[in-house]
């Protein structure tokens, strides 16, 4: 078996340019899944991103569905209450 050691490679996040650690059991599994890029971002700005992208599409999926079901119904309670409120 080849011996090929890995280290721990400090890299610059895109997102915030705050150095992480590209750490060598994430390198691992990059190697792993085929994948030969290191990663561009550190982890807390990964998670944010994959986060926002499926809390995009779950408000885009959520629209969609409320305005057929009962937007219009959920609207008018939501516009009355405020302007009661503000009374
Ligand atoms: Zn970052």
């Amino acid at each position: 078996m080849e011996e090929e050691r890995l280290k721990d490679k400090i890299l610059i996040c895109v997102d915030c340019n705050e150095e992480f650690v590209f750490t060598v059991a994430a390198q691992e599994y990059f190697l792993e899944r085929g994948i030969s890029e290191e990663p561009k971002r550190c982890k807390s700005c990964y998670m944010q991103l994959k986060k926002g992208k499926r809390q995009q599409q779950k408000e885009n999926r959520k629209k969609g569905s409320y305005r057929k079901n009962n937007g219009n119904a959920n609207g008018n309670y939501r516009y009355s209450y405020n302007r009661d409120y503000k009374k």
